[in-house]
């Protein structure tokens, strides 16, 4: 590997730690996915990586102010651990390390797929809620808050949508494996990842009412006291979910990539 690019994500690391996007731990393991999938595709697969983290951090920067309501909603702040970051950037490192081994250009398509998931959810839910109308659930299809989990709204499908074809066009202009067949793969995948990420949230993510405030969290303690449990699985938490969706996606691309060519 060339110094100059182990240099760059050392800096982009330590600089994410830095300005308090990461966490230490989050800092090692963003540090960790960067080195394996530039071992696996240079230069190039840190620019699809770099695509995905700085729009990431824009639109979480854009109109922040209107989303502070929705952060205390997250279990978690906006400074990123480990377990946020692999739960990401972890099935696109799967993949790379699988590229690595077989030299097979299908994990290619699987990391960009995970990573166009991965995209296309996070502008969701950065974009999503700042939408006019409440989002709608895809359980009862009642208006519910926004940044609730398993609730859609138009403005988030729609970014959702984007956030998959700019991964998707980035990794097109720089790979000659990606045909505009893969490209439009790649598009569906991650889309399709970002719609079972809403679904699993809908379904299975765990939830927790506040017994003192009343509000929905992913946090099983709120206000100082254990909160009562509402519905789904304590170990399905929005990384497993992320993480989840982020692998479908990418393993959904590699099974017809397999069929078709
Ligand atoms: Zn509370």
């Amino acid at each position: 590997m060339n110094e100059a690019v182990l240099l760059l994500i050392l800096a982009v690391s330590f600089l994410g730690w830095k300005t308090k996007n990461l966490s230490g731990s989050g800092a090692i393991a963003a540090f960790f996915t960067g080195i394996t999938v530039v071992s696996a595709f240079g230069w190039r697969g840190l620019v699809v990586l770099g695509a995905f983290f700085g729009t990431s951090s824009l639109w979480s920067k854009f109109r922040s102010s209107a989303k502070a309501e929705i952060e205390k909603k997250l279990a978690k702040t906006s400074e990123r651990d480990w377990q946020q970051v692999l739960a990401n950037g972890g099935s696109a490192l799967i993949f790379s390390l699988l590229y690595i081994i077989t030299d097979d250009a299908i994990y290619m398509l699987g990391a960009i797929s995970s990573l166009a998931a991965a995209n296309a959810d996070t502008w969701a839910s950065e974009i999503g809620p700042l939408s006019k109308s409440d989002p709608i659930s895809i359980r009862n299809l009642a208006r519910v808050e926004k940044g609730s989990s398993g609730a859609v709204s138009l403005l988030g499908t729609l970014a959702s949508l984007a956030g998959s074809l700019l991964i998707a066009l980035v990794s097109i202009l720089l790979f000659k494996e990606i045909s505009i067949i893969s490209a439009i793969l790649i598009t569906c995948a991650g889309f399709f990842g970002s719609l079972a990420d809403t679904m699993l949230g809908a379904y299975l993510q765990i939830e927790y009412r506040c017994h003192r405030c009343g509000l929905v969290t992913e946090s099983p303690e709120h206000c100082g006291v254990k909160a009562e449990g509402l519905k789904g699985f304590s170990f399905i938490n929005n990384e497993f979910v992320n993480f989840s969706a982020s692998f479908l996606a990418g393993f959904l691309t590699i099974m017809i990539s397999n069929v078709i060519r």
